[in-house]
């Protein structure tokens, strides 16, 4: 894939002297501008507002539950680090169109001591559970990795903690700095994929379907554990075919011992959303499927659909790569019981996928 380079960077005059806006100064050969606190930006869109890098501090709680544990879903106790926000990327089925259509600005924070001293908080408070955290929320995990070097910094931060293990999610292959630095057993590196054919369609500007895996193969041989996001799961003409030449191409590359967990969801889509996708200049695959209204106001693929293609999707993992940990995301109870024949606590799921994990 293309490393992401943004047109311009600004950068908030305070954060300056952070070691993300010297990291960027030296990497970056284009315009910087200084702003001052406070000054406004110009308006930008969501799309222009991928193009101009902000550099800034983070005003505000960095560290929160996922938004996930929702009342009535089964959830996996996950916690979410927000380093960035906005993502240089541009998937058609993408939650930030809406959650971010606002402040749509790419911006990457610079008070990265404060969000890692509000972690360590929370593990030094307590240090008996075992906590999963994640930067890739509100943000691609790596994608902004090859400007910032932020990982210089979050893997030997975790390496040196027993009770937390921090996932890096992403769609990119951007993991050169990744391969120089020893996770502790500590990290996971983690990939959103899908069949070819939807990430051709729908994922624009992301890595192509065989460079995810080959990406993981390559931090797995640097010492890192390794995830799979199946999600969305889409329908389409010959999912079944594009979903197991996928899997396939995952245990072709990856040492299934090695594999901390894979998910499978399906999309939610708010009103705001929805919107959002049917005005994307071409028509996204994501929207093909039946879709029907949730009592949350969120529509969803059918549920008879999303049952088949979780069971499909099980089948294949497990007859290509045995027993690895693998959960529903964003899935309630009912879900759960069909398709994998339980229904897990929130504090059980939590701890089977930490120890899925090897702490
Ligand atoms: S890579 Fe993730 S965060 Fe970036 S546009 Fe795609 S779905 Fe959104």
């Amino acid at each position: 894939m293309k490393r992401f380079v943004p047109d311009a960077v600004w950068i908030e005059r305070d954060a300056l002297g952070s070691g993300v806006a010297q990291t960027v100064r030296r990497r970056f050969p284009g315009p910087i501008e200084c702003f001052d606190a406070g000054q406004p930006l110009p308006p930008a869109s969501l799309q222009d507002g991928k193009r101009t890098l902000v550099l800034r501090r983070h005003r505000g709680a960095f560290l929160r539950h996922c938004p996930a544990g929702t009342a009535g879903l089964v959830c996996c106790n996950y916690l979410v680090v927000n380093l960035a926000s906005n993502c240089p990327m541009d998937c058609s089925y993408c939650f930030l169109q809406d959650y971010l259509a606002d402040t749509p600005t790419l911006t990457a924070y610079t008070n990265v001591d404060a969000a890692l001293g509000e972690v360590d908080a929370i593990l030094r408070a307590h240090p008996d559970r075992r906590f999963r955290i994640g930067t890739g929320e509100l943000s691609d995990s790596l994608a902004l990795d090859p400007l910032t070097e932020l990982s210089q910094q979050l893997v030997p931060f975790f390496a040196a903690r027993r009770n937390a293990l921090l996932e890096l999610k992403t769609k990119t292959n951007c993991i050169d700095t990744l391969l120089a630095l020893d996770p502790g057993g500590q990290v996971v590196v983690s990939w959103s994929v899908n069949a070819a054919a939807v990430v051709e369609s729908d994922e624009s500007g992301t890595a192509t379907l065989p460079e995810r895996p080959a990406a993981a193969r390559r931090v797995q041989s640097g010492g890192y554990r390794v995830g799979f996001h199946f999600d969305p799961l889409v329908e389409f003409d010959g999912w079944e075919a594009g979903y197991a030449a996928a899997v396939e191409a995952i245990a072709a590359a990856v040492d299934p011992a090695g594999i901390a967990w894979i998910s499978l969801g399906s999309l939610r889509l708010s009103p705001g959303l929805l919107q959002a996708v049917r005005r994307r200049p071409r028509p996204s695959r994501a929207l093909a499927g039946e879709l029907v209204m949730g009592a949350d106001g969120k529509a969803r693929v059918w549920r008879g659909l999303r049952l088949r293609m979780y069971r499909f999707m099980v089948a294949r993992l497990r007859a290509a790569l045995g027993a690895v940990p693998v959960y529903l995301c964003m899935e309630p109870p009912g879900v759960w019981e069909r398709v994998m024949d339980e229904v897990p606590s929130d504090r059980a799921l939590g701890l089977r996928l930490a120890a899925g994990a090897t702490w």
